[in-house]
């Protein structure tokens, strides 16, 4: 039995489309027709794959005003959501041309015996499966995707249930591509995706920690790879030498872009004592310059809280500041506008570790700013968090920042900018802690995630007789 799930508009909170959750039937039916098409797409050269998705690509650039327009309802942005659809291009244009070495080929002479010899072969896996989020609805079902295509595997993807518009665009355009047999969206819920799981050979997930372990334990279950991407507490480090007017730009673009609704995000900021004021005086009038994209969708630069649960998030960690002590020097409530939920770049002073606005994902336009006195209370600070995706740290020079973000646990970090990880895609990186598990989805280990290694080992001489082994 499908079920009918209803989705909400962002921008006004009407239930104005609806999904058909797939069910297991479905998910088992597709999964059949996706490795059996497999068959063919992994005998093909990776020259000639590369080709078909150059092909893929150029009729995604054909459909962007329909994937941008499902796009944009489904976000309640117009900018980020044209965006998307050139990230994918790009995305598809970056993996295809660097194909060259990606396969190993060749037979090699053993070292500890030279009469054998290995040869290295990759298998991709058959089926991956891709689960991602509401937060960059087409983004992130490509972003694993695409190298996962590359390296000959088919692909079944289940996007968030508060975001699915773009994917019905999505199934038509890929419909009529070369990509048709090896690849699909099905839409659905939790359900689905858990369903999902149980009928793919590995599993790529974007997500938040609380589902992500869910995942991961489905996973061990199934004893199928899990590569994981999850939540994060991104901070902020800024010395007394640094160009303040660069620290401000980047902690309210860095916090506030996407409406703060991006695991990259950052989530606290920590500034050396003798420039806290001057900097939090700054940063705030940054902040009330803002401009919610209410009435007008192309006007301003803060979008609505796509996921209406999330506006609760945001309130509580407020509150619970507010109620510790913490001052409010913008933004600061979340505003009704036309049945949509919106809320202006909040920026918090008089903060501490003992409010969840410090310790807990926010994942919204909220930037906490904290002072310290010397660069190991910052760092100690920093590394007070139970993930660990990225962090970004401001000096007046190179050797301070590199010194300093030498010391931050967390897989990726931004110098003298903030959240470049959303902009550059070619630096391999691990999620730390909490934030993630299963190798880097960045750089050219991210395709070579899809493929096994299968060793063909040849012995050239005379295979060793049972004597050799003998006891006697
Ligand atoms: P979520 O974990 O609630 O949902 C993510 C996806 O999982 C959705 O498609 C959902 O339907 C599916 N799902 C739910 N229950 C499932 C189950 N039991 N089995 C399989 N699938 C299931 O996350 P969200 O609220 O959509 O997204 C926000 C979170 O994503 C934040 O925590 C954010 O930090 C994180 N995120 C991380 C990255 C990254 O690259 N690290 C990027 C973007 C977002």
């Amino acid at each position: 039995m499908s079920r009918t799930l209803n989705v909400r508009n962002p921008r006004n909170g009407e239930l104005d489309y609806t999904i058909e959750a797939a069910n297991e039937a479905a998910i088992q039916s597709k999964a059949i027709k996706l490795r059996d098409a497999q068959k063919t797409w992994r005998q093909f050269s990776l020259e000639d794959r590369a080709s078909k998705l150059k092909d893929f690509a150029r009729l995604v650039g054909q459909h962007k005003d329909e994937i941008s327009a499902a796009l944009e309802i489904d976000t309640g942005r117009r900018k980020i959501a044209a965006l998307e659809v050139d990230t994918l291009v790009g995305t598809i244009m970056g993996w295809t041309a660097q194909t060259d070495g990606l396969i190993p080929t060749g037979w090699t002479q053993g070292r500890s015996n030279p009469a054998i010899q290995h040869a290295p072969q990759l298998i991709p896996y058959a089926l991956v499966g891709v689960i991602s989020p509401w937060n960059f609805p087409l983004v992130l079902s490509m972003i694993d995707t695409v190298p996962a295509l590359l390296a000959g595997c088919s692909v079944m993807i289940k996007p968030s249930e508060v975001t699915p518009r773009f994917a019905d665009v999505m199934s038509s355009v890929i419909a009529q591509s070369p990509l048709a047999d090896i690849l699909c969206f099905v839409q659905g819920d939790g359900q689905t995706g858990a369903a999902l799981i149980e009928n793919v050979d590995a599993i790529c997930f974007t997500g938040s920690v609380a589902t992500g372990r869910k995942v991961a334990i489905a996973a061990a279950t199934n004893m199928i790879p899990a590569f994981l991407e999850l939540g994060g507490k991104d901070p902020l480090i800024v010395l007394e030498d640094s160009n303040l007017e660069h620290a401000t730009d980047a902690a309210l673009r860095g916090s506030t872009l996407a409406t703060g609704q991006a695991c990259q995000s950052i989530e606290r900021v920590y500034v050396q004592n003798s420039i806290l004021e001057e900097f939090t005086t700054l940063l705030a009038t940054k902040a009330n310059a803002a401009k919610l994209n209410w009435p007008e969708i192309s006007s301003g630069h803060i979008g609505p809280i796509i996921f209406d649960k999330q506006a609760a998030i945001l309130t509580s960690h407020i509150e619970d500041a507010v109620a510790k002590g913490a001052k409010v020097l913008s933004g600061g409530k979340v505003e009704n506008h036309g049945g949509g939920l919106w809320l202006n770049p909040t920026v918090l002073t008089n903060v501490n570790h003992s409010m969840k606005v410090m310790v807990d994902e926010t994942f919204g336009p909220i930037i906490p700013v904290m002072g310290f006195d010397t660069k190991e209370e910052a760092v100690s600070m920093a590394n007070d968090s139970e993930y660990g995706l990225s962090a970004a740290v401001f000096a007046g020079n190179l050797k301070d920042a590199t010194a300093l973000g030498m010391q931050i646990e967390a897989g990726a970090i931004s110098i003298n900018d903030a959240a470049l990880t959303s902009l550059f895609h070619e630096a391999e990186k691990h999620s730390f802690k909490l934030s993630g598990m299963g190798g880097s989805r960045m750089g050219p280990v991210g395709f070579q995630r899809f493929l096994r290694r299968k060793a063909l080992i040849a012995n050239t001489g005379a295979p060793a007789p049972l004597s050799v082994f003998s006891e006697d």
